[in-house]
This record gives structure tokens, sequence and C-alpha cells, in this order.
């Protein structure tokens, strides 16, 4: 699939919630898995391939210089048997710890950007199989699941940016607004 850039209005729309897992929802979210595993991410939105709905794929396992940490009942699970997953219409506790990294984003080629953000947070979210799954992420997986869904509420990294570092990359964002434009 083509991954949606800045600039397009679908980037902005709120994702509407799902209320049955179709056969349809099974081949996007496959489709999904794939494109973002062809662009090298670790996490692509519906909004991203044109879909304004509650639906995201993350894979923080592929980024080993990264690390991530998942835990389920208070007990630490294996990330890579979870990976890739997909959220289906995920909710978030922030933790209260705050931390700050480099995030890029799919949508917006060789920009990256330092992002203050909790460092852990609590996902609940239904995964492609229909089950509900209550999870706690740190590290990479915490950032990658916050990043996405932001998307499905149509936030980008750009709004969690510093203003000075807003500020710094405004010349190169024109840019891609207006190469956006001529599309
Ligand atoms: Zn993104």
């Amino acid at each position: 699939m083509e991954i949606v850039q800045y600039g397009d209005p679908v980037l902005r729309a709120k994702g509407k919630r799902i209320e049955v897992i179709t056969d349809e929802i099974r081949q996007l979210a496959d489709a999904m898995i794939e494109t973002m595993r062809k662009a090298e991410g670790v996490g692509l939105a519906a909004q991203q391939v044109g879909k304004a709905l509650q639906l995201a794929v993350v894979d923080a396992s592929v980024a080993e210089d990264r690390p991530s940490r998942m835990f389920i009942d208070g007990k630490e699970v294996d990330i890579k048997e979870w990976s890739p997953m997909v959220l289906v219409n995920p909710e978030l506790e922030y933790g209260p710890e705050k931390a700050t990294d480099t995030e890029g984003c799919l949508s917006f080629p060789r920009v990256l950007a330092e992002i203050t953000r909790p460092s852990t947070v609590k996902v609940k979210t239904q995964l492609i199989d229909g089950r509900f799954v209550e999870f706690e992420a740190h590290g990479l997986l915490a950032r990658a699941v916050q990043h996405e869904v932001d998307h499905l509420n149509g936030i980008l990294f750009i709004d969690r940016m510093s203003s000075a570092a807003k500020a710094s990359l405004a010349g190169k964002l024109k840019r891609l607004q207006k190469a956006q434009k001529g599309r």
C-alpha cells in the first residue's frame, strides 16, 4: 500500500471505532503489516494508508538497538511472540515518568526529532483475532504504541515537538506539504 504523506487531510482525521472485525479489516491489517515491513518502520496507523479507523500495527521487536519490554498481568512476556501486533480500538493509560528519544514517522520522510513522552504505558486493546488484551509497555514499544494511537486520533508527532524543534523544521515541513499538494 502507498503511505500517505504529511499534508494529506486524512492524517488529521480521528479514526472510526471498529465494531466488527470483518475479513476486510483482517486483509487491511495484513496489508498494513507488509507495508510497515517494506518501509522498515516499527508502526503504521490506518490513517497512513488513507483509512480513518481505530486500527494500527506495531512491531518494536525489529529494533534491537532500542529495547522494549512488555508485561501482561505483571509478568514479563517475550515481545517477539507478540509481534507484529495489530491494535484494534486501543486505549491508553499513561505512566508517570517521561523519556525523551528520537522519533520518525513514515508520513514524514527524512524528519527526525527528539520527542518527550511517558516512558511506560498501559494498553487495553482488541487483537485482530478478536481477543481482548491488556499489557504494559516500556521502551520503544511504549513510544511506538503512543505514536500510533496519536495517529488514530489525528495527532502527529510534530504536535509533540518543542516549539523550538518545530520552528527549526518549518522549512522542511512546508516543502513536504507542498510536495503532497502537487501529487
Ligand atoms: Zn507516524
